[in-house]
């Protein structure tokens, strides 16, 4: 038993010293190694990881290094485990916390901010001015799992009690580990005002989070929600999942296909999710006067930008990073509501073992692959058992 006194444990979910997790090296390297079962503090909870979506900013971090931030620099080879879309069970209690209890199933959310900061203090966590800045003699507390702390690819991690969710009994662990995903879009589209019933909505690019971007939006009210994008498959979700419209770029100009679909009046919100060279472009000649673009890709280049078209026409972009101001916890009343199936887009499962393989399927997107899931050996045991 590896936990002090003041953590409270409970004999139904016994908490082993050691984990196996999965250790990044050098770019693109990864190895199964065993760490210590992490303690939770104050105001933190242990959660037994049962499972972990990859996401395509896993792929960076692992093959390139950034966002991720450890110890002030680059992630490689000081034993750092990547993976942050993750679910699982709550096993300990860090002293004091009664938000939560043992045995509880969470989603979670990426970004702890510091808490002391200008922005953390305005609400803004996930544009903490601390970020990263948790070792040595500047830890100021912030903590992003799988960004700037260990992440989900193990069996055990700590969690702030700010940072998580509860799921319905009935959403599988699958589904939960898409709740973080389409708490992304809902934060997009909170940044953009509060989408309100009837407003229209162009999502560009049908991968995760433009695919949850489409569901959130509908079931937010917009009309019509237009989804642009390269894949018919991907289009053809987008269309379970609340599209009125898909457009296929390599078919007809995004720009034209939008006018026509509006009769010439353009869109009030465009969620930029492709990273296409010239989608931000695009995307201003998508919204009418006044309209906002929110940016949620990360484009490798630097796009040329016509600015003068967006100051003429009274046009904000807006950049979010992760999923903040709490939207995770809107999301997954969403889904716990059943007002769209994120399950559409959770193509393939593997057992935690074959990371490396998944990962593979993931960024090759080998059989159409979307969302890619890894779980935990105690989390199939539990399914078999059950079934
Ligand atoms: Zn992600
Ligand atoms: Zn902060």
């Amino acid at each position: 038993m590896a936990m002090p006194t003041n953590v409270k444990t409970d004999q139904d979910y016994p908490v082993p010293a050691t984990m196996k997790a999965w250790v990044l090296g050098d770019p693109g390297e990864l190895t199964l190694q065993d760490k210590p079962v992490p303690v939770p503090e104050r105001a933190e909870v242990l959660v037994r990881i049962d499972a972990v979506a990859i996401c395509a900013t896993d792929l960076e971090i692992i093959c390139h290094g950034p966002p991720a931030e450890i110890q002030g620099g680059d992630p490689y080879n000081k034993g750092f485990t990547p993976g942050h879309e993750y679910m699982g069970t709550v096993v300990a209690l860090g002293p004091g916390v009664d938000e939560y209890a043992i045995g509880d199933r969470v989603a979670v959310e990426i970004h702890a901010g510091c808490g002391q900061c200008r922005r953390c203090r305005e609400g803004m966590y996930t544009s903490c001015h601390n970020y990263g800045k948790n070792y040595g003699d500047v830890d100021k507390g912030h903590r992003a799992n799988g960004f700037t702390t260990d992440g989900g690819f193990c069996e055990y991690q700590i969690n702030n009690i700010n940072t998580l969710v509860h799921v319905a009994d009935d959403m599988s662990d699958e589904e939960a580990t898409l709740v973080v995903t389409a708490g992304t879009a809902m934060y997009g589209l909170i940044e953009l005002g509060g989408l309100v019933a009837g407003e229209s909505v162009v999502v560009t690019g049908p991968g995760p989070i433009g695919l949850m971007g489409v569901a959130v939006a509908k079931a937010l009210g917009a009309q019509p929600v237009i989804l642009t994008g390269t894949r018919d498959n991907r289009l053809e979700i987008g269309k379970k999942l609340g599209a009125d419209h898909v457009v296929n770029v390599r078919n007809e100009d995004p720009v034209e296909a939008v006018q026509r679909l509006t009769d010439g009046k353009g869109v009030d919100y465009v969620v930029e999710c492709s990273a296409a060279p010239n989608a931000i472009n695009d995307a201003a000649r998508m919204v009418n006067r006044g309209g906002k673009i929110c940016l949620a890709a990360f484009p490798t280049d630097a796009p040329v930008v016509d600015v003068a078209h967006l100051v003429r026409n009274n046009i904000y972009v807006y950049g979010i990073r992760g999923e903040g101001k709490t939207a995770t916890h809107r999301a997954e009343a969403f889904m716990r509501q059943k007002r769209f199936d994120a399950t559409l887009i959770h193509t393939h499962t593997f057992p935690m073992t074959e990371l490396p393989e998944a990962i593979r399927y993931a960024k090759d997107r080998v059989e159409d692959a979307i969302k890619v899931v890894v779980k935990n050996d105690h989390a199939v045991a539990r399914l078999q058992a059950a079934e």
